[in-house]
């Protein structure tokens, strides 16, 4: 359904119309128009269609539907749903999904407002205009997508998100009930994603008092949810636990783990929480603590962690895997300190790919 868009209602409020502004005019609780961003998999698992139909039951409007987001967003998926999103003549957008998802949908939601291409906002504080007005609801748990600052991009030229304080959502819905269902390897690989936020971000040289109260916390959560029993309570935790890590490094920063994991997630195409996993298995000399509790909580979950996965590339494309993974100076100063780049030397860096 289309409709036209409506920027603001004047209603009573005229001058000439009295009372000024008192009553609520019939349909002022109507002029909002909402497109849905999801993707086919949660729309043919009837997930997305849960929060479609309480739009629908609602006093506001559909605009319309986006169900063409896609893993690991790339420009031409953010250009489409903004262009979907002007045609709906939505007056604002809720995303129901996974990170990529929650990613994609930020993304669309600042290249709205912002002139340009996407790529143009890789990196840090680029961003000039305030967003739309953008709500998140996610159906898995873990990225922190819901909470963070960054809309993860994969550009022409490298794999790194639009860092903006405009990019975070204004508004979040937490339901337990839709993350319940999440395959139990994804459930892991995300919600181990948070674990390593937490590690990272505790451990890091950014830390501060604010990022160290969000960070223990989840970390606690985490600990509950992956190395007790799954109860009742289990997804309430984990979906706090993924709010607040994402709170944590929303303040502070991730570290090695994630500046490898972008390098892994570009060349070969691993999920984002699946790199994470694939790396912090062999950064024990980075996080010893961390990494020996993470094998405890992937033995637990009876996950095997997938091993050799750079063993067939190209020489350009370690190349490729070890810029991208460089090109993240604030995660690696974050973990390293100021004199990272003498610290991870490429011969250093490669070695340690080789090992994944
Ligand atoms: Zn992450």
């Amino acid at each position: 359904m289309l409709i036209d868009q409506i920027v603001e209602r004047d209603c009573n409020r005229l001058d000439y119309a009295a009372p000024h502004g008192i009553y609520r005019c019939h349909g002022d609780d109507r002029w909002c128009a909402i497109a849905v961003f999801t993707d086919k998999g949660l729309q043919d698992a009837g997930v997305a269609e849960m929060i479609i139909e309480e739009v629908r039951k609602s006093d506001l409007q559909l605009a319309g539907v986006f169900d063409n987001i896609v893993q690991d967003a790339r420009i031409g998926n953010i250009n489409k749903g903004a262009a979907f999103y002007r045609s709906s003549g939505a007056d604002c957008m809720i995303a129901v999904g996974g990170g990529s998802v929650m990613d994609l949908a930020k993304a669309i939601s600042l290249m709205l407002t912002n002139p340009g291409s996407s790529a143009d906002y890789q990196g840090w504080d680029l961003i000039d205009n305030p967003a739309i007005y953008h709500v998140g609801i996610p159906t898995l748990s873990g990225t922190g997508a819901e909470v963070s600052r960054t809309a993860v991009l994969t550009g022409p030229e490298k794999k790194l998100g639009l860092n903006s304080d405009h990019t975070v959502f204004d508004q979040v819905v937490l339901d337990p009930d839709l993350i319940a269902d999440a395959p139990d390897r994804q459930r892991f690989y995300t919600g181990m994603d948070c674990y390593i936020h937490c590690v990272e971000s505790l451990e890091g040289t950014y830390l501060n008092a604010f990022s160290q109260a969000y960070g223990s916390k989840a970390l606690e959560l985490c600990r509950e949810v992956f190395l007790g029993e799954r109860t009742l309570e289990s997804d309430e935790k984990l979906m706090m636990a993924s709010f607040f890590g994402g709170m944590s490094i929303a303040y502070s920063q991730v570290g090695v783990a994630h500046a490898t994991s972008y390098g892994l997630s570009y060349v070969l195409g691993l999920k984002h929480g699946e790199g994470n996993c694939v790396a912090f298995n062999h950064l024990e000399e980075f996080y010893p603590e961390g990494v020996e509790e993470f094998h405890r909580m992937a033995e637990l979950a009876g996950v095997d962690l997938p091993t050799g996965v750079t063993g067939g590339l190209s020489d350009s494309e370690m190349e490729r895997m070890m810029d991208v993974s460089l090109g993240m100076a604030p995660l690696w100063e974050n973990a390293l300190g100021l004199d990272w780049r003498e610290r991870m030397p490429r011969d250093r860096l490669r070695a340690l790919y080789e090992r994944m």
